[in-house]
């Protein structure tokens, strides 16, 4: 272990900059004026600060980024000590450095590899596709050549993604998958052709065992996991039974493989969308459908997941302390696109965890 400084930048891990004689002080002070310590910074500590930028929906931007740099890079050439780095702080120790760093840290960062043309002359509909994994999946489709129909209930959501991915082929259609209305506008949209259809919109639930479960959490919730999946599917089935071929990844979840993760109603509505999986791939497969689903453990994303209750609370955080890090959505898509694409040809019926391997736990 070393406490030597090196050059700092948006490359550099946050693991790294928090070893960093001169960047470990001033990111310890940015976490203190917030109310936090580097424990926040756990599950990313993997990642550079160019990927935190990425991932952190705006909450940790560029300029904080010139800002840390800017004032470690200053202390360090001044040449003083290196809690000098920000007035007031902290001495840095070994013992301190060695409480930041685990084996995880050490691996090199994931870059995505793009398959020039995976997807080109292939139109995807992709659901949530205004935020998290849905988003990263319907770029990566497009960046492979890929015609997307980018649904989210989002408008606003969805502006930023065809912004994003502007010279691209990606048609944003804001629509619920619980409405026939909304269905039937997306299905307009794609013109008749759909070779593969992402199910990936879902909301989480409150956490709630089932004696404190309330009708209206359980209603909305197999609503949009299960109904609104189960909707868009039926409707996007006829064209791809027309053509005898077709690619249909869900997006299940840790919650649909054990009882620990979830709270009752998010754990049976992913139960429920292995299910439909299995059966449909079963039913389809003759027909040259194909019906996969991918079980993600945690990923960093804008879902929202509340605890409340005081037994869910205990039972799903303690369990949790077996599941690895959160991942970033990019990784989730490389699961789905590799299941979406012909790359997935001689899978039908497989639930993928995609999860660090949280379920070989
Ligand atoms: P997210 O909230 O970042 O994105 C989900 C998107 O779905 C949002 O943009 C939202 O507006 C949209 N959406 C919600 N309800 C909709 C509806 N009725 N119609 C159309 N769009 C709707 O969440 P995420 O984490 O990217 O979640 C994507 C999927 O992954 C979900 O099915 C979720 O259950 C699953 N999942 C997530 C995690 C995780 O840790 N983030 C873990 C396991 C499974």
């Amino acid at each position: 272990m070393s406490t030597t400084h090196t050059h700092l930048t948006g490359d550099t891990k946050i693991a790294d900059w928090f070893k960093d004689p001169y960047g470990g002080p001033v990111i310890r002070q940015m976490l203190a004026e917030s109310g936090q310590s580097e424990k926040a910074m756990a599950p990313v500590k993997r990642f550079s600060m160019n990927k935190l930028i990425k991932i952190s929906g705006g909450r940790f931007t560029q300029e904080t980024l010139d800002m840390l740099i800017e004032r470690a890079e200053a202390a360090a050439a001044e040449g003083g000590s290196p809690e000098q780095a920000v007035e007031g702080s902290e001495p840095v120790t070994p013992d301190d450095v060695s409480t930041l760093t685990d084996g995880a840290d050490e691996l090199p960062e994931w870059k995505e590899r793009i398959t020039e043309g995976r997807f080109t002359g292939q139109t995807v509909v992709v659901t949530g596709a205004g935020s998290g994994i849905g988003r990263a999946t319907a770029s990566r489709v497009a960046r492979e050549g890929g015609r997307v129909i980018a649904l989210d209930i989002s408008a606003e959501r969805l502006e930023s993604l065809a912004k994003e991915l502007d010279g691209s082929d990606v048609t944003v259609v804001t629509a619920d998958v619980t409405k026939d209305e909304d269905i039937a506008r997306v299905l307009e949209a794609a013109g008749g052709k759909v070779d593969a259809l992402a199910n990936v919109a879902g909301i989480m639930d409150n956490m709630t065992p089932l004696h404190e479960v309330s009708d209206q959490v359980w209603e909305r919730v197999f609503s949009v996991n299960v109904t609104g999946l189960m909707k868009l599917t039926r409707a996007v089935l006829p064209l791809m039974l027309e053509v005898g071929k077709g690619s249909v990844v869900n997006i299940a979840s840790e919650a649909g493989l054990r009882g620990s993760a979830a709270g009752v109603a998010y754990t049976a509505s992913k139960h429920a969308v292995v299910g439909l999986t299995k059966s449909s791939a079963f039913m389809y497969g003759p027909s040259g459908i194909r019906v996969n689903a991918v079980a993600p453990g945690g990923v960093i994303t804008n879902i929202e997941a509340r605890f409340d209750s005081e037994l869910g609370q205990d039972r799903v955080m303690g369990a949790l302390v077996v599941a690895p890090p959160p991942t970033t959505a990019d990784q989730l898509a490389a699961s789905i696109t590799f299941l979406l694409s012909d790359d997935g040809v001689n899978l039908n019926g497989v639930i993928l965890p995609s999860d660090g391997g949280w379920s070989a736990v």
